[in-house]
C-alpha cells in the first residue's frame, strides 16, 4: 500500500513515519508513505496556497489550483482506490473503517489548512472525507498521521504475533482486557492468579470475561452490537 500526503506543512510529518512500526513497516515493503509539499504544485510566484474568500469573511481558504494538480500528477503516475480529504465533518474514523482501508491499496490524503479547501475541491476532486473526531485541529496533518497509523498497523506482517491487531480495541466489538507484566507482584500489588496459571483455556475465558465487562462499564453503547456473552451480532 502506498499513502501520498499532500500538506502545506510538511515538515509536521517529518518523525512520524520514521520511527516504531511505521518505520519497520516501511522497511519491509509493507507500506510507503510519501508527504509532499503542496507548494511545490503552486503557480504562485510566493507558492501561495490560499486566497481570500469569495463573499468576505474572516479566514483564508486554499485555492483549488495547486491541490487539482497534485492530484492529477499523482494519479497521473499510478492508481488510487482513494483521494481523502481529512475534514472534521467527514466520517468519524474508527476501527470499521480503518480495517476497510486498509484492504483497499493506494490512497492520497489530503491535509486542510485555514478554513479549509475551496469547496469545488470536495464536490470534484475527492473519493471520501474522515474526520478523526468533533473537535477541530489548525491543520489535516494530525488526522492524516492517525488515519494512515490505524491503516498501517493492520496490513498483513506489519505486527508481529504478539502485538496482534486482531486483540486490539474494537476488533471484536470490545474494548481490550487488562494487560500485565513482570513482576508478578509489585509491592503487594499482585497480577491475577489466573494469569500465572498456565491454563491457556480458562486465560482466554477470563480475559474475554475482562473484555465484556470493561465494555459493559466503559462503552456500553459497543455492547448494543453484541450479544450477552460478548458475540459480535452486526458485523
Ligand atoms: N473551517 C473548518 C470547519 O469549521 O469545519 C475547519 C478547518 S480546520 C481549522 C483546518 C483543517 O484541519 C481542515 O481543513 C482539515 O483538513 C483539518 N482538520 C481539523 N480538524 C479535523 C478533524 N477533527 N478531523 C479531520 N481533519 C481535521
Amino acid at each position: 500500500m502506498r499513502i501520498d500526503i499532500l500538506s502545506a506543512v510538511p515538515r509536521l510529518l517529518d518523525s512520524w513515519f520514521k520511527e516504531s512500526i511505521l518505520q519497520r513497516a516501511q522497511q519491509k515493503g509493507l507500506a510507503e508513505v510519501v508527504v509532499h509539499d503542496l507548494r511545490d504544485w503552486s503557480t504562485d510566484k510566493h507558492r501561495r496556497l490560499d486566497d481570500y474568500p469569495f463573499g468576505g469573511g474572516a479566514g483564508m481558504v486554499m485555492t483549488i489550483e495547486p491541490i487539482h494538480r497534485a492530484i492529477a500528477e499523482l494519479r497521473s503516475q499510478r492508481d488510487y482506490a482513494e483521494v481523502i480529504y481529512l475534514s472534521p465533518d467527514g466520517v468519524q474514523l474508527d476501527q470499521g473503517l480503518a480495517n476497510q482501508l486498509s484492504t483497499i491499496g493506494n490512497m492520497i490524503l489530503l491535509c486542510g489548512h485555514y478554513k479549509g479547501v475551496d469547496e469545488r475541491v470536495r464536490e470534484h476532486l475527492i473519493t471520501r472525507e474522515v474526520s478523526i473526531g468533533d473537535y477541530v485541529l489548525s491543520g489535516g496533518e494530525l488526522p492524516a498521521a492517525v488515519l494512515s497509523d490505524a491503516v498501517i498497523r493492520l496490513l498483513p506482517g506489519v505486527l508481529g504475533d504478539e502485538t496482534s491487531a486482531l486483540s486490539d480495541s474494537f476488533q471484536d466489538g470490545l474494548v481490550a482486557p487488562p494487560d500485565y507484566t513482570r513482576p508478578a507482584d509489585y509491592q503487594g500489588w499482585p497480577v491475577p492468579e489466573i494469569l500465572l496459571s498456565g491454563h491457556q483455556a480458562r486465560i482466554d475465558e477470563w480475559r474475554h470475561q475482562q473484555a465484556v465487562e470493561r465494555t459493559r462499564q466503559r462503552r456500553p453503547d459497543l455492547l448494543k452490537r453484541t450479544d450477552r456473552d460478548g458475540d459480535v451480532q452486526d458485523r
